[in-house]
């Protein structure tokens, strides 16, 4: 058996080595995906499905709260309707799959499977909107969309995901970038108090901004290569969109307006950004409050008499505070150890017949190793204070990780000599010019990732030109 134990955990690449290795190794040996035979696209498999539906019941919560209704529109979009707004199309255009035939049969018109459904959204709109009473309009989408992307990876760049798509319509500017910000602190507050990932809040520069947008609003993370994640991102489209698709409506004096649009949206990344923020070389490390599993009770020697009763008494305590589940396989308990660890359930509860005798059980932290021996009294007390506890640890141990990796430059040498050192975010000052922004990334690879909302003054110039500075720039290599 221990040469079995030993190979479960040796299969895994250290991230050490070979970081995508072992993102790869992780999402296999977890069961979070398999892949299929089409190049780029992927199986959830049951275990990564059920990541995603804690992720997505949360946020859906969330976006019902704030005054949201889920609608559905549909995959196809014509190809006439996609090039009405022409940034939009521009920006879409290298990445769209289309359908060309119905059966045997040509279609006169082409359709693309939606990259993004903007423009369904909008012709939808601009049908259902005439007066001021119609407004606000605020619909979300939960769905799947495609992009051929020219290299993949699982979850983090696939050529269909899964993803929710808000689109909004507003009588004023004012009020689409309210809606803006507010959805930018819901996706936040889902990755940072759900997920324990912690992000920056900011805004893009007009090169990285959503095609078509006014601006675009993103939180970014950082994994622990130290390459940042776009974890949401949410944009104020303007009257663009509605100028282009006719959606008006008559003002309370009876003047014509165009409505302003937002649109906003999170996606199965998210669970890539949840595998390289925690994880280890042991495998997954899952925050409790979207584990399929938070609790794994392992029975030890559970051939003896009474104890696998005992363990199912525990899983069923456990379950009325949290989600519990016991493996009772015949698989030794070090085995058992190794696959929980490696699928990272927050924790897990031992027991066997000393155990019993004591009337105790060994609790154990997937995040710190810790063991906890717990009198089987106060099991059902204790145990949601270890999860949150862990929930928290998570979080801080992921903002410190990330204060460690941003650093600061002032000049073309700092800057590469940092990324090269101590790879992470990067704080320099930009003159606001594009060419600066394609200069840095050609020589670096480093892209901006956002303006933070909380600029501070590092230097009077620009990182690249030596000119006066306009804003700060987070840049980092980046997924
Ligand atoms: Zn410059």
């Amino acid at each position: 058996m221990m040469a079995k134990e030993k190979k479960l955990v040796e299969e895994i690449t250290a991230m050490e080595d070979d970081f995508a290795q072992w993102y790869t190794d992780v999402v296999r040996k977890a069961d979070l995906v398999d892949y299929s035979s089409v190049r780029g696209s992927m199986i959830i498999r049951p275990y990564g499905y059920a990541i995603w539906e804690h992720i997505q019941k949360e946020l859906d919560r969330q976006i019902k709260e704030t005054g949201h209704e889920n609608v559905y529109l549909p995959l196809f979009i014509p190809e006439s309707l996609l090039q009405k707004e022409k940034d939009h199309i521009e920006g879409f255009a290298p990445e769209v799959a289309w359908v060309t035939h119905g059966g045997e049969e040509k279609l006169a018109e082409r359709l693309c499977v939606r990259p993004t459904s903007e423009v369904l959204f909008c012709e939808h709109y601009a049908n259902i909107i005439h007066s001021y009473r119609d407004l606000p309009k605020l619909y979300n989408q939960w769905g799947n969309v495609v992009r051929w992307e020219k290299t993949t990876r699982p979850f983090l760049r696939s050529l269909e995901f899964l993803w929710q798509e808000g689109h909004t319509c507003h009588a004023t500017d004012e009020e689409a970038g309210e809606e803006t910000r507010r959805m930018l602190e819901v996706y936040a507050d889902v990755c940072e108090e759900h997920l324990a990932v912690p992000v920056l809040r900011g805004r893009k520069t007009d090169k990285e901004k959503f095609a078509g947008a006014k601006f675009t609003l993103t939180i970014e993370s950082l994994m622990h290569d130290g390459k940042a994640l776009q974890t949401g991102t949410s944009h104020h489209l303007g009257s663009g969109f509605a100028e282009a698709f006719g959606i008006q409506y008559t003002d309370k004096q009876g003047k014509l307006q165009h409505v302003h649009q937002t649109s906003w949206g999170i996606t199965t990344r998210l669970i890539g950004a949840l595998i390289m923020v925690h994880g280890d070389n042991r495998g997954l490390v899952l925050p409790p409050k979207i584990a399929p599993v938070q609790v794994m009770v392992i029975p030890i020697a559970q051939h003896k008499e009474g104890v696998l009763d005992k363990a199912h008494e525990l899983k069923d305590r456990l379950n009325r505070k949290a989600r519990a589940g016991i493996d009772e396989s015949d698989k030794s308990p070090g085995w058992k150890f190794s696959e929980h660890e490696m699928k990272g359930v927050p924790l897990r509860i031992e027991i066997g017949p000393k155990d019993i005798e004591k009337k105790q059980a060994v609790a154990v932290r997937r995040d710190s190793g810790e063991k906890i021996v717990l009198s089987l009294e106060e099991l059902e007390t204790h145990i949601p204070f270890l999860l949150e506890d862990i929930q928290k640890s998570l979080l801080q141990k992921a903002k410190a990780h990330c204060q460690e990796k941003t650093n600061i430059a002032r000049t073309m040498d700092e800057f590469k000599q940092v990324l090269e050192s101590n790879p992470g975010f990067i704080k320099a000052m930009w003159c606001g010019e594009r060419q600066c922004e394609d200069q840095i990334k050609e020589e670096t690879g480093a892209t901006s990732r956002c303006m933070p909302f909380e600029q501070e003054e590092i230097s009077k110039t620009c990182v690249c030109c030596g000119k006066e500075a306009e804003q700060l720039v987070y840049w980092a290599k980046a997924y």
